[in-house]
């Protein structure tokens, strides 16, 4: 089937020629259906890409911020117009559903306006000087040309959490996206065209990661890198620019746990372990992984998840009655699959689903059917590792202290969530548990862009993305005395 979309580079205000150097997305519900073709982009269209970036930063820095923030707002204004047409090729081109897919276009939405509002926000400080007829004060500075890289699972909201800050805040940037969702980037970069900004400002760059994004994060004209993906890639990514002296903003996995207590709500905690486990079929970085069950109600909980996951309707993101998308693509559904073995081997026991779901249509796409692992051991790789699928693992727990011990024995450290009554146990979760995000009563997922967001250990590396946090990545401190 021909592809929908023929994607290009954006370059310097400029839709670039076509090269028959192309790669293509899917429809991971269809995989025949290719939806869109995108460059594999070289060295040269990256370099042409940060040239422009760098040139336009000439300009766009000493543009007020008040003004830079009205052309961001303008993009939440053009991303509210054309909502459902994003929505509707999120749902095509990753999987996610329809009602999913509106809330990641709605997150870039909130993100331009939020964002825009900081405009008038980036403050600095004045302090008393040391000396007599001296004023010292500190000023926000822009950072230079910024690498945005992105990965599939949020690919409208993920790409405006980082470029709506990083303009405001003065910087030009280059958008490279993640392979799977082209299309999504396209459309949104469209979007930003309209918006009017001065050529170089906002640039776009498809290609493989390994190649184009590598290249990127290498060249010496890129002053900063915000990446969002797997540890495993944020590591390398970590690393060349810790080698090259630029800053690097790292939001990366998660293997994020949902405490049930004995006093929960249990139907409460039901509906956080059933959304955050399966919902966009497990494929968010706060996706709940692990549920840690208090022993008094682990049996019953156990059989309230059964039945309740049992009966969710796997189907294409844009079928209104699919509560449960694909799995992104052949090689992750895989790796969904081989997990299963490591499961069994470890001496895990599968409750429910276990297997790739090929019943009907759903043969035509890469489902997998919602799993829930019992006889789990926090020492099991299964407890470990960032599965990236709709697959939880039931941890049982004797006590209040031993689930915050077992939440927080990992080695990531992005969100988390305890159901329980008693509000001391909840301050006390609030301030033991090693993640970057707690929710009380609450599921894992489901951020709010007037927030800090980001992880711990090998989650982050201390920068945050979204709310005034954000300010602090795309900004630079500069000390001024003033002799007068
Ligand atoms: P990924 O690491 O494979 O790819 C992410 C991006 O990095 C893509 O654009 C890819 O092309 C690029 N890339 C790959 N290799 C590169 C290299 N060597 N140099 C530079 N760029 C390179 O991740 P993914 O599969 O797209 O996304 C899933 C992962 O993202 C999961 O681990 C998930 O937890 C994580 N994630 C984290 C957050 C967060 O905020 N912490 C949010 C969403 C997703």
């Amino acid at each position: 089937m021909a592809a929908t979309f023929t994607c290009r580079n954006f370059i310097n205000g400029k839709w670039l020629e076509n090269t028959d150097n192309r790669l293509q997305s899917i429809n991971p519900a269809s995989k025949n259906e290719i939806v869109a073709t995108f460059p594999r982009s070289t060295d040269e269209d990256v370099n042409s890409s940060v040239m422009a970036a760098r040139n336009a930063y000439k300009n766009w820095r000493l543009i007020p911020a008040p003004a830079r923030a009205e052309y961001v707002f303008k993009v939440g204004e053009l991303l509210l117009t054309h909502k459902e047409e994003l929505a509707q090729l999120i749902s095509r081109e990753m999987g996610k559903p329809l009602t999913e897919a509106r809330g990641d276009v709605q997150e870039g939405i909130d993100c331009a306006f939020y964002s825009a509002g900081e405009g008038r926000r980036l403050y600095g400080q004045t302090t008393p000087s040391e000396m007599p007829n001296k004023f010292a004060m500190t000023v926000r500075t822009p950072i230079g040309v910024c690498a945005l890289i992105t990965p599939w699972n949020f690919p409208i909201a993920i790409p405006c959490w980082k470029a709506m800050p990083a303009l405001v805040c003065g910087n030009t940037v280059i958008l490279k996206p993640a392979e799977d969702t082209p299309a999504c980037a396209t459309k949104l970069i469209e979007i930003f065209e309209k918006a009017g900004f001065p050529p170089g400002v906002v640039n776009l760059v498809h290609g493989i990661g390994e190649e184009t994004g590598k290249s990127l994060v290498e060249h010496p004209d890129v002053n900063l890198v915000s990446f969002t993906g797997s540890s495993q890639t944020g590591s390398l990514v970590g690393e060349i620019c810790g080698r090259l002296h630029k800053r690097v903003c790292l939001e990366m996995g998660g293997k994020n746990a949902q405490i049930v207590m004995e006093d929960a709500d249990l139907e409460l905690a039901l509906d956080g372990a059933v959304w955050g486990a399966f919902g966009t079929a497990g494929q968010r970085c706060t996706a709940t992984s692990r549920l840690i069950l208090h022993r008094d109600i682990k049996a019953k909980f156990t059989e309230m998840l059964k039945e309740r996951a049992s009966k969710l309707r796997l189907g294409a993101g844009y079928d209104t009655n699919t509560e449960i998308g694909p799995i992104i693509n052949d090689k992750q559904l895989q790796q969904v699959r081989i997990y299963m073995d490591i499961a069994r081997s470890e001496g895990a026991s599968i409750l429910i689903g276990g297997g790739i779901a090929s019943e009907g249509t759903l043969k035509e796409g890469y489902f997998f059917q919602p799993t829930i692992l019992d006889n789990v051991t926090p020492n099991m790789r299964v407890a470990r590792e960032e599965i990236f699928g709709p697959v939880v693992a039931l941890i049982e727990v004797n006590s209040f202290k031993q689930a915050i011990d077992i939440l927080n024995d990992t080695n990531y450290g992005l969100s988390s969530s305890i159901y329980t009554r008693d509000v001391n146990r909840a301050f006390t979760a609030m301030r033991d548990i090693e993640a970057g995000i707690t929710y009380i009563n609450g599921p894992t997922i489901g951020a709010e862009v007037h927030l800090p967001f980001g992880g711990v250990k090998q989650t982050g590396n201390g920068h945050r993305e979204a709310g005034s946090a954000a300010i602090d990545t795309f900004t630079e401190w500069k000390t001024v005395y003033v002799d007068f």
